[in-house]
C-alpha cells in the first residue's frame, strides 16, 4: 500500500493506493510522457506541467502538478545478502512458499532462502504472495531501482591554468591572489553508481545535477515501460 498525495489546482488531496492502482498510475504517467522518478524508499514521484490560461488576460500559465506515492513500509537500506535474495526471487517465476522444519521459507526449483531471512523479507513487505508464487513487491522493485542508481555530481575544480591547446589562451581574468592567467572552470561530472553515466560532464554543477536527474528519470521510465506497462497478469 502507498500513501498517495496529489497536488492540483484546488490544493492537496491525500489518499491511499493499492499496488495494482500504483502500477496503473505509473504506467499511465509514463505513457503520457510525465516525469516519473523512483525513490530509494520504494515509492515514486510523478510530475507534469499543465498549460493554464490566465483568468484575466488569457496568457498561458504553466502550473506544475504532482502525485507522490510513498510506501507504508519504506524499503530501507538493502544489504548485499538481501539484494541477492531479492534477485533470486525476482528472477524465478517458480519462487514459492515451502515449509522447512515447520517454518516458512521461500524456495525455487534450485534454491531456498532460510526461514529467518524469509521472515525478514515478509516483515519488510519486500515480497508478496501472488497466487501460488512469491514475487517482489512493487515497493521492493522501486527501491532496488532507485538504490541501483545513486547519483552524485563532482565539486567543480574552480580556477585552473589554461592548457597549451586551450582556445582561450591566457585570457583568464587578471585577478589578485596569484590567479592571473587562470580560467574559471565550473564544470562538474555527473556520476551514477550503475556506471552508465560515466563521461557525462556538465558545464556547471547545476547542469550536472540536471544530467543525474534526467538519468534517474530515464531509468525509471524504462523500468515502468518494460515491467509495469501494460499491467500484466502472472502467467502460469
Ligand atoms: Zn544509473
Amino acid at each position: 500500500m502507498f500513501k498517495q498525495t496529489q497536488q492540483h489546482a484546488g490544493g492537496v488531496t491525500e489518499g491511499t493506493a493499492s499496488e495494482p492502482a500504483a502500477r496503473m498510475l505509473l504506467a499511465t504517467a509514463v505513457r503520457r510522457g510525465y516525469t516519473v522518478e523512483a525513490t530509494p524508499a520504494g515509492g515514486a514521484l510523478i510530475t507534469w506541467t499543465r498549460h493554464l490560461f490566465g483568468a484575466t488576460d488569457g496568457a498561458v500559465v504553466l502550473a506544475t502538478r504532482s502525485i507522490s506515492l510513498e510506501p507504508f513500509t519504506p524499503v530501507g537500506a538493502l544489504s548485499g545478502p538481501t539484494r541477492d535474495d531479492l534477485a533470486l526471487i525476482g528472477g524465478d517465476r517458480h519462487a514459492h512458499y515451502a515449509e522447512e522444519d515447520g517454518r516458512r521459507v521461500i524456495a525455487g526449483p534450485m534454491w531456498r532462502i532460510p526461514a529467518f531471512a524469509t521472515a525478514r523479507l515478509r516483515a519488510r513487505t519486500l515480497v508478496v504472495e501472488d497466487g501460488d508464487r512469491v514475487r517482489l513487491s512493487l515497493t521492493a522493485r522501486l527501491g532496488l531501482l532507485a538504490q541501483t542508481h545513486r547519483t552524485r555530481t563532482t565539486e567543480p575544480e574552480g580556477f585552473r591554468r589554461p592548457s597549451a591547446g586551450d582556445p582561450y589562451g591566457s585570457a583568464g581574468l587578471n585577478r589578485p591572489g596569484g590567479r592571473a592567467g587562470m580560467l574559471r572552470d565550473g564544470s562538474s561530472w555527473a556520476v551514477c553508481s550503475c556506471g552508465q553515466l560515466n563521461g557525462a560532464l556538465g558545464g556547471t554543477r547545476d547542469e550536472a545535477r540536471r544530467l543525474t536527474r534526467e538519468h534517474r528519470r530515464a531509468m525509471t521510465a524504462q523500468f515502468v515501460t518494460e515491467h509495469l506497462a501494460p499491467p500484466t497478469r502472472a502467467t502460469a
